[in-house]
C-alpha cells in the first residue's frame, strides 16, 4: 500500500467533517472518493496534504507515519495536491506557476527537471502555447490543467486531485480524465476526489463513497458503477 488511512477524524471546531474513515491507496492505482457536496472529500485531501489537523487516527505513507508531518515534508516525500478551485497564482506566468510546483526540489537546474517540465507540457500542449501568459488570464479549463501540471512538477508518487472536472465543459472533462489516465499509466498513483461519479468510477481501481463524513460503501470502481443503489443515488440512474 502506498497510502494507509486509519480511523481518520477531522473537525472544524465542533463540526465533525470526517468521522473515522479507513481506506488504502494501492501503489499504481487510481483510487477515488466520491460523494455529494459537504461529504468531507476536500477535507480528507487537505488533511492528507497536511493542511488540516488530524483529531484522531493515522496516516501512513509508504510505511512511514505522516499523521502530523508538515505539508512541505509531505511534498518532499512524494505527495502533491491539485486543489479544488485550482489555486493558481494569477499574476505569475504559466512557467512561473509550474516552477512553483517544484519549490521543494533541489534539482531545479538539472536535466531531470527539464524533462519533467517537457513531460508536463506534452501532457498539456495548451500550457506550452501559453507559457509566458499570466495564469489569471487563462480559461477555467486551462487553469485546471495548470493546477495538475504544477502538482506534477513536484514529481509526486501520489497525486491528490480535488474535483478536476469541476466547472468544465463536457469535451474538456473527457480530456482531463484521459490525461489523468495517462498520468497514472506513466506510474503516478492517483487519489481522485470527484462529484462526477460516473467518470471517476469508470477509471477507478478502488472507490469509496463518503456521506456526511463517513465511508458508507467501498468496492472496485466497476462494482460500484454497476450497483443499483449507487446508480440511483450518484449516477442519475445510468453510467
Ligand atoms: P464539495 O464537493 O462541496 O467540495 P466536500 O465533500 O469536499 O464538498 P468538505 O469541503 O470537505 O466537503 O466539507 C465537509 C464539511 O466540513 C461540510 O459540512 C463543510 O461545511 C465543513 N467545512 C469545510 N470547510 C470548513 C471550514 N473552513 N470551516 C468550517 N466548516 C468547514
Amino acid at each position: 500500500m502506498l497510502l494507509e488511512v486509519k480511523g481518520l477524524c477531522v473537525n472544524y471546531g465542533h463540526i465533525e467533517a470526517v468521522r473515522d474513515i479507513t481506506f488504502d491507496v494501492p501503489e499504481g492505482s487510481i483510487t477515488t472518493l466520491i460523494g455529494a457536496n459537504g461529504a468531507g472529500k476536500s477535507t480528507t485531501l487537505k488533511t492528507l496534504s497536511g493542511l488540516r489537523k488530524v483529531r484522531a487516527g493515522q496516516v501512513i505513507f509508504d510505511g512511514t507515519d505522516i499523521t502530523h508531518a508538515a505539508p512541505y515534508d509531505r511534498v518532499k516525500m512524494g505527495i502533491s495536491q491539485s486543489p479544488e478551485g485550482r489555486g493558481c497564482f494569477p499574476g505569475m506566468t504559466v512557467r512561473e506557476n509550474l516552477d512553483m510546483g517544484a519549490y521543494v526540489r533541489t534539482d531545479r537546474k538539472s536535466a531531470a527537471y527539464n524533462q519533467d517540465m517537457e513531460r508536463v507540457l506534452e501532457l498539456f500542449p495548451r500550457l506550452e502555447e501559453r507559457i509566458e501568459q499570466a495564469a489569471g488570464t487563462l480559461s477555467g479549463g486551462e487553469q485546471q490543467m495548470l493546477a495538475i501540471g504544477r502538482a506534477l512538477m513536484a514529481r509526486p508518487r501520489l497525486i491528490l486531485l480535488d474535483e478536476p472536472s469541476m466547472g468544465l465543459a463536457p469535451k474538456l472533462i473527457q480530456q482531463i480524465f484521459s490525461i489523468i489516465d495517462e498520468i497514472n499509466d506513466q506510474g503516478t498513483t492517483v487519489l481522485l476526489v470527484e462529484q462526477n461519479a460516473a467518470q471517476a468510477l469508470k477509471r477507478a481501481d478502488d472507490a469509496h463513497i463518503l456521506e456526511t463524513g463517513e465511508i458508507v460503501r467501498s468496492g472496485t470502481g466497476a462494482e460500484l458503477a454497476g450497483d443499483e443503489s449507487v446508480k440511483a443515488a450518484y449516477l442519475g440512474g445510468n453510467i
